[in-house]
């Protein structure tokens, strides 16, 4: 059992605010004083300040402006809340670009940016990376015994790439330190295809439309290259931070599958994972799809700083700006987006925004405080009804989720198989889609579920999906092997053991270092257009395939089903492999969900895994977190309708009421219960 302590020292309790831009009413500085009591009164005890204050803080080079934000810090102080005070690097002044044109980014096509926008600034640059140094430093020095400084926010949103020459310099030396020799990348790159020999390392440039984007090995290098640029800056941030105030956690904002940083390398430097969730909730049916696709991202952002609490550091409190159709939440809405995000292991509930602006391009972006500047909306109720059930539920604070089946999603497969070109060549071959099907079709089941990458631990797992591992990066499957020997059982798919970390592929049979622990040889692959479809039946039930059927020859694997149609009618469409002391499955093609669901339902029994509560209707999910205070079963209905639920004998954390049996789940109702009287 694990139990974390509170994310801020000194504020043990949920985290409930928003960002929050005082900068933009310093004209009109009475209405921080409005804000402040707004804020209160909707339980609201933290507020993210400082994102994009640079101009404000440092108007002209040298010339710092701190009177300002100290008053907002007292203001926080006096109103007993903590401040989640971000470093200003998301946006950088006017005068900066002037002066320094060597803090813009450079695009693909070798364009230098002109001043605007925001997340814009090179990441290689010495004068930015000292500019940033700077004001952080005086950032922390001053603020470093305020009794609002509750958090630290580098940047936000960490996100794009910069190809100047800057940035071509360090790549370089980046490739010299990973491969050594120039012979040495020209033939993990296949540089012989199509005469692509390099003779230097300073002959290489970065993918670019006007050169050379086909080749695989230097894309996957420039995406690594750039994740490493990321943490680096993100070190480079938090170092004055770090020394001056050592009790201040840092995390950066993420954002779900964001594809241009790998978040397993980026979140294990965070000390709390953070990230902003924006699902375009539908108001009908169909949200039950959205939560469970949202649960996915939930876990994964989880995942890569886990198992430790982390934070939903942004969420819209109703509809956002930037979708197809933006939907306002129906009323309850706000309630479920904010306890799933608490069920799936967050220790916040924050939003962007706190108050709209009054131009930009974001003062139609939901808020808790609109336009109207009043407690008098609906939204601004609703969000205290939040604030007010997050005190009640303080129990939950700190406790983890302890789960037995995990997911494998990872970054650099994905970029590799984005590259790929065979069978359906969609972007990245539907391979997130396939992980949030493996994913949605476990949680289906009543079962909590991890998401981790190929570099994490197995150990402690009794089942680990792998859905579509095309590459395998090094160790692996050494560790799938371990894992399967020592009675764990593996699920492995169709796209599986292609490609080594350099994108070379293995020779001998897919799927590669794998074919043992799976039991099969992977010989070839057909892809289905939509209209096309293969059937097998399993366990008495017929099941129907769609895109992607590998044809594989049982090698100590065992059949459980056969393809019924086609060519290759007869050859297996799932296979088991008993392998030391656990079991290895093998799903030759893409499926449906029904077959995923019962798929996991049945390895699940077999493995000896209990669902957290059997019997999920359509739309309700389930979850669980672990601590010192107790068991806490969330139970969440993601419809607007009614819902039946058979519950084990619990309390109602926050109202102390006694259920079992039998409940009606009202629309989009969220339980927070505590177990009683059972083993877990
Ligand atoms: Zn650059």
């Amino acid at each position: 059992m694990a139990q974390y302590p509170p994310i801020m020292k000194d504020l043990p309790a949920f985290l409930y605010g928003g960002d929050y831009n005082p900068e933009q009413w310093l004209h009109q500085k009475e209405i921080w004083k409005k804000d402040m009591e707004l804020a209160q009164g909707a339980g609201i005890n933290t507020l993210t300040v400082g994102v994009f204050s640079w101009s404000a803080l440092e108007p002209r080079e040298g010339e710092y402006r701190f009177e300002w934000l100290d008053e907002v810090m007292d203001l926080l102080a006096g109103h007993g809340m903590k401040a989640v005070l971000a470093t200003p690097s998301g946006a950088r002044p006017r005068w900066m670009a002037e002066k320094y044109p060597e803090v813009l980014r450079v695009n693909g096509a070798r364009q230098r940016a002109l001043f605007g926008g925001r997340h814009n600034h090179c990441l290689t640059s010495p004068v930015y990376r000292e500019k940033v140094r700077a004001i952080n430093t005086l950032l922390a020095e001053r603020y470093k015994d305020h009794p609002a400084l509750g958090m630290w926010h580098i940047s936000n949103e960490f996100g794009g790439e910069c190809h100047c020459p800057l940035c071509q310099q360090a790549f370089r030396s980046w490739l010299k330190d990973r491969y050594g020799t120039i012979e040495n990348l020209n033939l993990k790159w296949w540089n012989s295809f199509w005469s692509h020999t390099y003779d230097s390392f300073d002959q290489i440039e970065s993918p670019s439309p006007l050169g050379e984007m086909g080749v695989h090995g230097l894309n996957l290098a420039w995406k690594r290259f750039t994740t490493q640029q990321f943490c680096d800056f993100y070190a480079w941030e938090t170092e004055p931070l770090k020394r001056i105030t050592p009790g201040v956690p840092c995390t950066a904002n993420l954002m779900q599958t964001y594809e241009g940083i790998n978040y397993f390398a980026l979140g294990r430097l965070l000390d709390r994972s953070s990230w902003d969730n924006y699902p375009a909730w539908t108001n009908d049916r169909r949200d039950a799809d959205v939560a469970a696709r949202t649960a996915f991202y939930h876990d994964l952002m989880r995942g890569v700083c886990g198992p430790k609490p982390f934070m939903m550091m942004e969420s819209s409190p109703t509809a956002v700006n930037w979708h197809a159709v933006n939907r306002l939440r129906t009323p309850g809405l706000l309630m479920l987006q904010g306890l799933q995000a608490v069920a799936h292991g967050s220790d916040s509930v924050q939003y962007f925004q706190f108050r709209s602006g009054r131009g930009g391009s974001e003062k139609f972006h939901g808020a808790v405080v609109t336009h109207a500047g009043t407690d008098q909306t609906r939204v601004y109720r609703e969000v205290a009804q939040v604030g007010r059930r997050l005190q009640g539920i303080a129990p939950v604070l700190g406790s983890a989720a302890e789960n037995k089946i995990a997911v494998i999603y990872d970054w650099e497969n994905r970029w590799a198989l984005r590259d790929a070109q065979f069978g359906i060549n969609s972007e990245e071959k539907g391979y997130e889609d396939a992980v949030v099907a493996h994913h949605v079709a476990i949680a289906a089941g009543g079962f909590g579920v991890d998401v981790i990458d190929e570099a994490c631990e197995l150990t402690g797992y009794r089942i680990v999906a792998g859905p579509m591992t095309y590459m395998l990066r090094p160790g692996f499957a050494e560790k799938v092997d371990a894992f399967v020997r020592q009675g764990g059982v593996y699920v492995s798919t169709y796209c599986s053991g292609w490609v080594d970390e350099e994108d070379l592929t293995f020779l001998g049979g897919f799927p590669g270092p794998l074919r043992a622990v799976t039991g099969v040889w992977d010989e070839e692959t057909d892809a289905l257009d939509p209209t096309q479809h293969n059937h097998f039946t399993w366990r008495g039930k017929a099941y129907e395939t769609c895109d992607y059927s590998a044809v594989v020859h049982p090698e100590s694997a065992q059949a459980l089903a056969v393809y019924e149609n086609g060519f290759y009618a007869g050859a297996p469409a799932l296979t088991v492999n008993a392998f030391g002391q656990g079991r290895c499955y093998y799903i030759a093609a893409r499926t449906r969900d029904d077959f995923l669901r019962d798929f996991y339902a049945y390895i699940a029994g077999q493995a000896g895994v209990a669902p957290l509560l059997p019997g999920l209707p359509f739309g309700v999910s389930c979850t669980q977190r672990v601590g010192d205070q107790g068991t806490f079963l969330f139970v969440m209905n993601a419809l607007p309708e009614s819902n039946a639920v058979c519950l084990p004998p619990c309390v109602a954390v926050d109202t102390g009421a006694r259920v079992e049996g039998q409940y009606e789940l009202k629309p989009y109702e969220v339980l927070v219960l505590k177990r009683e009287g059972e083993a877990r």
